[in-house]
């Protein structure tokens, strides 16, 4: 794609003048996201029309960076798989139709959508998934089931991987559709996590039609629309670029300076510990300044998988620390009520924030499996074993 020659000070310039006209304050939050999705100022990479500019990917982090400061809505937080991972999916893959029809509600939140990859046994393995897509016409009929998909209770939309030829090798055999969680056959069930809220679901496809032009790319590349949605979710999980001494490592440090207030001697045992988890915190937010400044294409590479880890031991770090400084409050827990979250990820209390933490380095793919692509992607060592690599997947022993 060629791009404009719009640089920093023109991209700061642009998103000045969007919380000028529509100040946030005064704006429905609804509003205020289309307006920033028209002026090309929502994915400043994707092509005109489609919430982008056509321009450079690193200049949206100084957008982002001037909402945030004049108190404007963060179009991630209210549609996160949405953003940060359905959207440079469909941006590369999708039809120009496709785009036109999603990208806009997708941004705005009026369509939250949900990523339905992982199956009861496929989650690290996602390649060797099960749920079928047979083609009936100029429909398609799934069936399956679908596991820990996030925000599905609230999702309108679904990025749906399914096998479509069991007797291709598994990662040859399988298609991508963008499923309208509403139709008939789809049923989504909460699954409680840790912290009492069910953040994620179970979905279960009975005979479910699926239009073929909802089919996200061709047939049969839907490992290639996989490896897109993969690695944009590991940077959009761990390569967050927030101001420094933001986010958790505040909570931490505000903390620490309660405590060194009202129990001076206590605060001086976890000085160490709280500056090294700053620092911490500070290396990987320049990390990630670095890794963005050096990303030029619309879709981050492997590299992506380095933040993803270092963030999540981090956060489990921040966290431990964090309750372990409020003493016994840390083992207090405001409500044990079964919640079904409006919002995903919404940490109100440290106590929550530090189970939530758990699921880190789980969730977008687990640190081992992170390694592996690092050890194999980017430094090039020896593969992992995969004995069923060339074995068509109707004859993978499964359990
Ligand atoms: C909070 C949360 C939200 C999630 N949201 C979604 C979602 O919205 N959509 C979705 O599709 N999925 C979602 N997931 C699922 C997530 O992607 C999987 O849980 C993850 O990929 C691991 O798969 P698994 O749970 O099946 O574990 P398994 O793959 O069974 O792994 C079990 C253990 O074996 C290790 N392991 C597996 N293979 C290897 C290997 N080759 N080398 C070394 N170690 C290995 C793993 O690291 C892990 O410790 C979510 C998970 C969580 C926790």
């Amino acid at each position: 794609m060629s791009q404009p020659r719009i640089d920093e000070d023109e991209a700061r310039s642009l998103a000045r003048a969007l919380v000028a006209d529509l100040p946030p304050a005064r704006t429905p939050v609804r509003d205020f996201l289309a307006a920033q999705f028209d002026r090309g100022l929502a994915w400043i990479n994707h092509p005109p029309g489609h919430g982008g500019l056509g321009a450079d990917v690193r200049l949206q982090a100084a957008v982002n960076h001037v909402i945030k400061e004049a108190g404007g809505p963060d179009a991630f937080e209210i549609n996160p798989i949405g953003h940060g991972m359905c959207a440079p999916t469909l941006v590369v893959w999708g039809t120009e139709e496709q785009k036109r029809r999603h990208l806009r509600p997708l941004f705005t939140g009026e369509e939250i959508w949900c990523q339905l990859f992982s199956e009861p046994g496929a989650g690290s393995d996602v390649a060797g998934l099960a749920a079928r897509a047979r083609r009936d016409g100029a429909e398609w009929v799934a069936d399956g089931q679908k596991v820990w998909t996030t925000m599905a209770h609230r999702s309108s939309w679904g990025l749906l991987i399914a096998r479509t030829d069991p007797d291709a090798v598994k990662h040859q055999g399988l298609t991508a559709f963008l499923l309208d969680m509403s139709a008939p056959g789809v049923e989504v069930r909460p699954l409680y996590q840790l912290t009492g809220e069910a953040e994620f679901n179970e979905v279960f496809l009975d005979g479910v039609r699926i239009p073929d032009a909802a089919r996200l790319g061709r047939v049969g590349d839907g490992w290639k629309v996989v490896l897109t949605t993969l690695m944009n979710e590991r940077v959009s999980i761990g390569g967050v670029i927030p101001p420094r001494g933001s986010g958790p490592i505040a909570r931490l440090v505000e903390r620490y300076r309660e405590l060194a207030r009202t129990d001076p001697a206590t605060a001086r045992l976890h000085t160490g510990a709280v500056a090294d988890l700053w620092v911490r915190a500070e290396v990987l937010r320049l990390a990630n300044i670095r890794l963005s400044q050096l990303r030029t294409g619309d879709t981050p590479g492997p590299e992506g998988s380095i933040s993803k880890i270092i963030a999540a031991d981090l956060n489990k770090d921040v966290y431990s620390e964090l309750v372990t400084l409020m003493g016994a409050e840390g083992l207090l827990y405001e409500s044990y009520d079964k919640v079904r979250p409006v919002l995903a990820m919404e940490y109100s209390t440290p106590q929550k924030a530090f189970l939530r933490s758990r699921a880190n380095s789980i969730e977008g793919g687990t640190s081992e499996v992170m390694k592996n692509v690092l050890a194999e992607r980017v430094l090039g060592l020896p593969g992992d074993p995969r004995a069923d690599k060339d074995v068509p997947w109707r004859d993978i022993p499964r359990s």
